[in-house]
């Protein structure tokens, strides 16, 4: 039977070509989302991977959830933290939702999902966690402290979870996007995009296939000596 994995966020953008890439490479693919059913239900019909409703912010949800998707598809093998929003404002027009809806979003959303499978992971001698960061973690970005303050929380998360799992069989990796053609970046204002785009040396958005395809290669089986590492994927815009 192939591995079981688990994309938060797995139902569009970049989580929806990340659970469509594993499973079309064998794995059983449990695909979360929080509020968009109709995009959902479309993605299930279309891919036929399973669906699952939960908040990525909640840990009881993430409880739940985890659970569920182990008793519907076995024991979960890999986890993709790809989850993610933005609450965008300069730091003096933020309020505290804004900060605590991204920072519980994006980075508590990291340790609710992993803990509530590293027991099993160490139990079984394997596993591979992928934590999807972000470009504007590494650099910084005008108008996101919230953002870039959880998404660089992440890769010290990554680096600390993978000196525990090592010994284990537990690899946990980071990948850092670019700009990246999803409904998130469709939201930016196109004046902002077009300046965005014009400093990428590729010249282009990056598209979530392309995302895809490195977790895909970070959970390989085969790649059990690479951990703790941060994978750039971003046309050449941040050279970290
Ligand atoms: P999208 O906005 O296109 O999709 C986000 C996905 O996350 C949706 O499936 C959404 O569910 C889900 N989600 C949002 N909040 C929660 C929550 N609280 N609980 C569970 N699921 C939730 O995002 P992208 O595909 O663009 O981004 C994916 C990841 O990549 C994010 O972590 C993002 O920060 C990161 N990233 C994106 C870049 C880009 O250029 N697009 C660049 C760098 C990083 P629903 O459909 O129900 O809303």
């Amino acid at each position: 039977m192939g591995r079981v994995a688990v994309v938060t966020g797995g139902t569009r953008g970049i989580g929806g070509a990340i659970s469509i890439a594993l499973k079309e490479a064998g794995y059983t693919v449990a695909a979360g989302y929080v509020g968009n059913d109709e995009a959902a239900a479309r993605f299930r019909e279309v891919t036929h991977i399973g669906v699952y409703k939960f908040d990525v912010g909640d840990f009881a949800a993430c409880e739940n959830a985890v659970a569920q998707i182990e008793q519907d598809l076995g024991p979960i093998d890999v986890l993709v933290n790809n989850a993610g929003v933005t609450r965008d404002g300069t730091m003096h027009k933020m309020d505290f939702e804004q900060w605590d809806k991204v920072i519980q979003t994006n980075l508590g959303s990291c340790f609710n999902m992993s803990r509530c499978v590293i027991d099993g992971m160490r139990q079984r001698g394997f596993g591979r966690i992928v934590n999807i960061g972000s470009i504007n973690g590494q650099a910084g970005q005008y108008g996101q402290v919230n953002y870039a303050a959880a998404k660089s929380g992440i890769h010290g998360f990554t680096k600390a979870l993978a000196q525990e799992g090592a010994a284990k069989g537990i690899t946990v990796n980071a990948i850092a996007p670019g700009y990246i053609d999803t409904d998130m970046v469709r939201a930016v204002p196109e004046n902002v995009l077009e300046k965005i785009i014009a400093r990428v040396p590729v010249g282009r958005l990056g598209k979530a296939e392309e995302i895809a395809r490195g977790v895909l290669f970070l959970v390989n089986d085969e790649a059990g000596f690479i951990t703790g590492s941060t994978l750039s994927i971003n046309g050449g815009q941040h050279m970290y």
